[in-house]
């Protein structure tokens, strides 16, 4: 088949390879340089070992703290709160402890698979290099606090994730350069990558070495006909025709959905990160700085601090007010940051469903168009298996995982 993927961000470019690899032809179109593609400046954590969605207790144990700071781990811009309200509706909604429960299920589900899909695609481009795995460390700065976390430890564990309490020695032993931190649990099996934005360019590269078909432009208009689906690009040039198409475009997908009748709750958590330059931090695996809304990865390129959810749409500028004060918060766990000159700083566009779960299946009007978008908080994690959960549907084939809570027909 003909396969158009709109979107070559982390995720469209993973179902490239997983459509390649059964023989189709693919089509990437891709206008580039979109400003704030979260596929190139996020944490770099493959973070399978997570469960819980946004909608989660421990958010809403931390919410108020959070809301009092307009500089906090978590803010709403006053005059975005009107179009949000939807969003929010949806988010209080899938926050009943049934919802929870259901969205943790299916979480682990996709994460489940995550690791492993990510390990197959990579050896098979022999590109398993770009993978880090030496573990996760969530840290808390009071013991009262780590105790109240246990419900959610325990609750990883009883899914076999295997989570380690560790003692302030052990913390001390594995992380020298971290202060203030009462507690500690280790995630032996997590991981995360050498660069996204190096990952993201080593699979773009070798999807058009393979074959795949570059198309530079913006998909603006996707119209089902009875023996193909045609895509309308900006530019003059004719419509595209395909036998399928998938929809990757992160948060640019939801007005593509629109057209093909789809409402989706989609919208933007907005975060942002700083780089310093590599060791920096002295720090030698990702850490979780628990109820800071941050969290650090030693990148092959830097060391990255980021975090935090600002819900103000895709049009208002960057506050990096936000990037400073999280890089403030930091340095109490890492004083000798105090004195090191101010780092690269960024802000991206995650594409959040209010259930924390993608959207992943067919568009309502016509099974040939395929949604993978809106995978928020986990894009990078959940992109191999959801190249392969792909696959499946354009070949039509069983997909082995229950798609139920991830269809765009369960809004
Ligand atoms: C601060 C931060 C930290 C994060 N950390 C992590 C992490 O550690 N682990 C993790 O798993 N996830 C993380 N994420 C989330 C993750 O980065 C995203 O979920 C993921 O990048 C989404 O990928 P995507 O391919 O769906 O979308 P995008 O990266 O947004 O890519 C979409 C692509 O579609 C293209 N496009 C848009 N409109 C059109 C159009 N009309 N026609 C053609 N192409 C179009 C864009 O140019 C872009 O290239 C983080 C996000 C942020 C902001």
């Amino acid at each position: 088949m003909r396969v158009a993927i709109i979107g070559a961000g982390i995720v469209g470019l993973a179902i490239a390879h997983a459509l390649l690899d059964r023989g189709h032809e693919v089509v990437l179109i891709e206008p580039g340089g979109k400003q704030g593609r979260p596929t190139d400046g996020n944490a770099g954590w493959i973070a399978h070992t997570d469960v819980m969605p946004l909608a989660s207790p421990k958010a809403w144990r931390n919410l108020p703290r959070w809301l009092m700071d307009p500089l906090g781990p978590l803010t709403i811009r006053p005059g975005y709160l009107p179009h949000l309200t939807p969003w929010l509706v949806r988010f209080l909604l899938a926050s009943s402890p049934s919802r929870i429960k259901a969205s943790i299920r299916a979480i682990r589900s996709i994460n489940a698979e995550a690791l492993p899909a990510w390990k197959s695609l990579l050896s098979s481009l022999d590109l398993s290099g770009h993978l880090r795995e030496n573990g996760i460390l969530s840290v808390w700065r009071h013991r009262g606090a780590f105790l109240r976390s246990q419900d959610i430890i325990e609750r990883q564990r009883s899914f076999g994730i295997e989570a380690e309490a560790l003692s302030p020695a052990a913390i001390a032993e594995l992380e020298p350069a971290l202060r203030n931190v009462e507690a500690a649990v280790l995630y032996p099996d997590a991981c995360h990558v050498s660069d996204p934005a190096t990952l993201a360019a080593d699979l773009l590269r070798l999807a058009l070495e393979r074959g795949a078909i570059p198309v530079a432009a913006h998909a603006s208009r996707i119209e089902p006909h009875d023996r193909a689906v045609r895509v309308h690009t900006d530019g003059s040039s004719p419509a595209l025709v395909a036998d399928q198409v998938v929809i990757s475009a992160g948060i640019w997908s939801r007005a593509l959905a629109a057209q093909l009748g789809d409402r989706i709750p989609l919208d933007t958590e907005r975060g942002y990160n700083a780089t310093y330059p590599k060791g920096t931090f002295g720090i030698s695996r990702p850490i979780m700085f628990e109820g800071e809304g941050f969290v650090t990865t030693p990148l092959d390129t830097g060391d990255r601090v980021g975090g935090a959810v600002e819900f103000a749409g895709l049009e208002a500028p960057p506050n990096h007010s936000r990037t400073d004060a999280m890089v403030q918060r930091l340095t109490r766990f890492l004083p000798h940051l105090q004195s090191k000159p101010a780092a690269e700083r960024w802000m991206g566009f995650r594409p959040s469903i209010p259930d924390s779960l993608p959207v992943i299946g067919p568009a309502g009007r016509d099974r040939r168009v395929i949604y993978a978008f809106g995978h928020g908080h986990y894009g990078l994690t959940q992109a191999a298996i959801t190249s392969r959960l792909v696959t499946d549907l354009v070949e039509q084939k069983p997909v082995g995982m229950n798609m139920k809570p991830f269809v765009a027909q369960r809004f």
